[in-house]
């Protein structure tokens, strides 16, 4: 089991009471340190994703846009929620090549499976729009360095938020099956009702539990799975959909995301040779982050 966890994904600052801050990733890691899964897992570190990388997913105006927009200090806003600092597209560019360097690494047999612990998040980023706290679509650059030695993947979303970065870059190319759950109606309200085969949307209305959420993966993910046969499955992890998470609506407990962490390892043997790659979404109350992710990671693990 890899673990990343890049000190430059610290650096990416917004404002002081924006919630994706750098202390969720000292929490992640205060969490693995505690458990002893830190030390059970092999640290890795990675080079920041190359321009060329990027340039395969983002579109070069764009990338040169967010390029000229980033400050030299203080903060310029992408969008209202969404400020950039001087470190951000550094942190950004970290965070989408420890996605991309786990990939290779896996494939390459030099470990079954990695957890990514790199903010900012990425699933919100389209093609050629950088939106709610994300710059980079790390799980989709993942995805494209996946490519390059095997045919199909899974991008499993759990985040509470829809993953519309991801569907907005992969609705054209039927070797990439995204699956996403989220809160619905909320944000970002984008790519809810499109009809792709290699897009499968889980909306679940504000409220859902545990059991209703299960179920809904159950139902829609195993047959998309198993149509898709999937040679490794990456996952955006965001555990916002926690029930003490102060930006959304759903009311998972930590069993929850134990639950479907335990479901993807199930998939990933049945199709995937157990391969699977796991990068930080969202997820903004600090305890409970910390203690999902620790779940998660044990149940990445095995
Ligand atoms: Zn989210």
């Amino acid at each position: 089991m890899l673990l990343y966890a890049p000190e430059e994904c610290l650096l990416h600052e917004m404002q002081p009471q924006h919630p994706e801050r750098p202390d969720r990733l000292r929490a992640i890691c205060a969490g693995l340190e505690a458990s002893g899964l830190a030390d059970a897992c092999e640290r890795r570190s990675a080079a920041a994703i190359s321009a060329a990388d990027l340039s395969k997913i983002h579109g070069s105006s764009h990338l040169a846009a967010l390029n000229a927009l980033q400050p030299q200090s203080g903060l310029a806003f992408v969008d209202g929620d969404t400020p950039m600092c001087p470190d951000s597209l550094q942190a950004a560019a970290l965070a989408a090549g420890a996605v991309a360097d786990a990939v290779g690494q896996v494939l390459a047999e030099r470990g079954q499976r990695a957890f990514c612990a790199v903010r900012p998040p990425g699933h919100h980023a389209e093609a050629d729009t950088a939106m709610g706290f994300c710059f980079y679509n790390s799980i989709a650059l993942g995805a494209q360095r996946a490519l390059r030695e095997v045919e199909r993947v899974a991008i499993l979303d759990f985040d509470v938020h829809h993953g519309n970065g991801t569907v907005d870059i992969f609705k054209d190319r039927p070797e990439v099956l995204v699956c996403s759950s989220f809160q619905h109606p909320f944000f970002p309200n984008r790519y809810v009702h499109i009809d792709r085969p290699n897009i499968v949307n889980t909306p679940l209305p504000a409220g859902t539990q545990g059991p209703a959420f299960r179920h809904a993966l159950e139902r829609d993910w195993s047959a998309a799975l198993k149509a898709h046969r999937p040679q490794l499955i990456l996952i955006s992890a965001g555990f916002d959909a926690h029930r003490e998470d102060p930006l959304a609506g759903l009311l998972l407990h930590d069993e929850d995301f134990r639950w479907a962490t335990d479901f993807i390892v199930d998939l990933a043997e049945t199709y995937a040779e157990g391969r699977i790659v796991s990068a930080l979404e969202g997820g903004y109350d600090l305890n409970a982050l910390s203690r999902c992710a620790v779940l998660h990671v044990e149940g990445l693990k095995g």
